[in-house]
């Protein structure tokens, strides 16, 4: 199910919607390995788990990330899907720190798991050639 924010287009309902976005923000963490849950903290552990998985040197798992994801949006529009997501319940007199908290979390949307999404992380799923940038 979608819902209408952009003319002749429509945003996905997870970045309209935070309680859809976190349950399938969860089910990716659940599983698919979605994480680490601090991508600023050293995790060692879930390099090392992932690497093991991949079979591959731990270097070149850290370097696969949502950000570079085949799955991982961030065009205008859907960029203009999860701002407007996070604006929509706010009065237009309120102070609105949105697109900097988007662009602080580096966040897109991943189409798989659909739910907006760190750049920094990554999953299972992970899949080269991302990010997809343009509309
Ligand atoms: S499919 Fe790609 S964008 Fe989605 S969570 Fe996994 S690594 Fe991130």
């Amino acid at each position: 199910m979608k819902t209408g924010l952009l003319t002749g287009k429509s945003c996905p309902i997870a970045t309209q919607d935070i309680s859809v976005n976190l349950k399938n923000r969860n089910h990716a963490f659940k599983e698919y390995g979605y994480g680490p849950p601090n991508p600023d903290e050293t995790n060692t552990v879930f390099w090392v788990r992932k690497a093991t998985m991949y079979n591959a040197p731990t270097n070149t798992v850290k370097g696969m990330r949502c950000g570079n994801c085949a799955a991982f949006i961030q065009t205008p529009k859907m960029m203009e899907c999860i701002v407007g997501g996070l604006e929509k319940d706010e009065n237009k007199d309120e102070l609105s720190y949105d697109e900097e908290f988007v662009a602080a979390a580096n966040l897109g949307y991943c189409d798989l798991f659909q739910f907006t999404c760190a750049a920094d992380r990554t999953c299972d799923a992970w899949k080269s050639g991302g990010p997809i940038t343009k509309d």
